[in-house]
């Protein structure tokens, strides 16, 4: 099936457990990626710590945040919007203060505070740890900004404050921005160059959101197969690293095997996989832990050199088969998903059948599709005309689409008569009377919930499917409880 970006959590308000030390109400809700929604739980442990418990009640907020993403020209439109609707509250209730954080900050800076005349704080993604004097500063009836860049901040030493909806699947920061420089892409702008979190602060904490009763996590960076640990800062500065630093540098599959080992029944999950930097010693530590889950989100964006060459991939088609066909040797029952961007500039038809053509090659589990969206500052915004016409987008990405809605069903059938070891994340969106989870590729199953509970391991016969999700009976709990 498509997975566009879920839309039903999208500007979803984060509403943790409260402090009764704290007196304000903070209202916070998130767009974007995942990394936002990481970011927004360090964000509200930041200013736990200052007094403010959070709300999903926006009438009753005393500090309304809204944590942005810059990747698509809609996705600030829906902040803007947003920002309307805070806008009509603020009129009755003159002391709340709006603040902006996230890309959109980064990318706007002060020009938001002009903008909208009611946003009366604007913070980068690197500047969270600073939110206390610009509460301050917003509280004393100044506006306040930082947006600068670190070289440095990881934010390891924040223990986040984690939403309790499930308990059990979380997410788990391990780099921050991104050196790719795709062309289409503003992250490095918004988001800066590329550093690593020491592996110590994500092992213990994964290892305390396992004693809280977690069993899954997401290992979370733009680009995780470029993680590189040689002691603190930026990975395009590791040249200069001393040669005891570099002799004893942690990489993403040396880092997948500390977690893997510290924690052997902890699920490990990780997003996003560039194909230029994934390497084959992350794929065989797949296959060598039990716990590491076989899925990989390897993006792709396009499947014609021309266009990759364009966007500044740093592979070709050939290379990108070669790395599929490697971890399908490897890992035979791998869950593969992809990115897809209709409609770069000057994309031909024969580009475009390139890309349907890769997709047939590949039978993708899943994906994401967009149809490319031309971003201020970006080398293609700057250097390339957005010359495909929008109707022509369009449809070629309901192409994209309709061809991967064929291969999901294509690999869902696939699982019919076998039986799978399922993580219990929620109910089933549909029927209160059905448990919702996933497969270790990734791929969502439902069934009756019988004895069963959210946290358990479950072993389910697969009886159907649609293109989405698989449905089945639970056999007994499996072995890794
Ligand atoms: N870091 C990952 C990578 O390099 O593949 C993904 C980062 S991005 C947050 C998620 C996806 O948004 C990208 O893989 C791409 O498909 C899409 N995207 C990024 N910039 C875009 C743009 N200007 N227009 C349309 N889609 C875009």
């Amino acid at each position: 099936m498509e997975k566009l970006i879920d839309e039903s959590v999208q500007g979803a308000a984060l509403l943790l457990d409260k402090s009764i030390k704290n007196s304000r109400k903070l209202y916070i809700e998130s767009y974007g990626c995942q990394m936002n929604f990481s970011d927004s739980e360090i964000v509200a442990s930041i200013l736990a710590a200052e007094g403010f418990n959070t709300t999903d009640r926006l009438e009753e907020a005393d500090l309304v945040l809204v944590n942005t993403c810059s990747i698509r020209e809609k996705a600030e439109l829906n902040v803007r919007k947003r920002l309307e609707k805070f806008n009509a509250i603020k009129k009755n209730k003159p002391h709340l203060k709006v603040g902006v954080l996230g890309c959109m900050a980064e990318r706007l800076k002060s020009q938001l505070l002009e903008e909208e005349k009611i946003v009366d704080m604007v913070v980068g993604p690197d500047a969270y740890k600073d939110l206390p004097n610009l509460v301050r500063e917003i509280d004393a009836g100044r506006n306040a900004v930082n947006v600068l860049l670190s070289k440095e901040e990881t934010y390891g030493d924040i223990a986040p404050i984690r939403l309790h909806s499930n308990g059990v699947t979380a997410f788990v920061s391990i780099t921050r921005g991104c050196d790719n420089m795709c062309t289409f892409c503003v992250v490095p702008f918004t988001r800066g160059r590329e550093r690593s979190r020491d592996p110590q602060s994500i092992v213990q904490e994964v290892r305390e959101l396992w004693n809280k009763g977690f069993k899954e996590v997401t290992l979370l960076g733009q680009n995780v197969d470029s993680y590189l640990w040689y002691g603190g800062g930026l990975k395009k500065d590791f040249d200069k690293a001393t040669e005891m630093q570099k002799a004893t540098a942690v990489d993403f599959s040396d880092l997948l095997r500390l977690v893997a080992e510290a924690l052997p029944k902890m699920r490990i999950r990780f997003s996003t996989s560039n194909p230029q930097d994934m390497t084959l010693k992350v794929v065989h530590t797949m296959a060598a832990y039990r716990n590491i889950c076989n899925h990989i989100h390897l993006p792709v964006q396009s499947g014609s050199d021309r266009i990759l060459k364009a966007m500044n991939r740093l592979h070709t088609r050939v290379e990108y088969m070669t790395l599929i066909e490697n971890i399908r040797n490897i890992i035979p029952n791998c869950g593969i998903s992809q990115d897809i961007i209709a409609g770069f500039p000057t994309e031909t038809e024969e580009d475009h059948q390139d890309t349907l053509s890769l997709m047939d090659h590949v039978k993708y589990d899943f994906g994401f599709m967009f149809t490319y969206s031309e971003r201020p500052g970006t080398m293609a915004a700057r250097k390339l005309v957005d010359d495909v016409p929008e109707a022509v987008k369009k449809r070629r990405l309901e192409e994209i689409i309709a061809l991967q809605r064929r291969h999901s069903l294509y690999r869902t059938k696939k699982y019919l008569g076998k039986t799978e070891e399922v993580l219990i994340e929620n109910s089933s969106k549909k029927s209160d009377a059905q448990w919702m989870g996933r497969t270790s590729a990734n791929t969502v199953v439902v069934f009756p919930k019988e004895g069963y509970v959210i946290g358990d391991f479950v072993n389910v016969k697969i009886m159907d499917c649609t293109s989405a999700t698989l449905l089945g009976n639970a056999v007994g709990l499996s072995e890794n409880n």
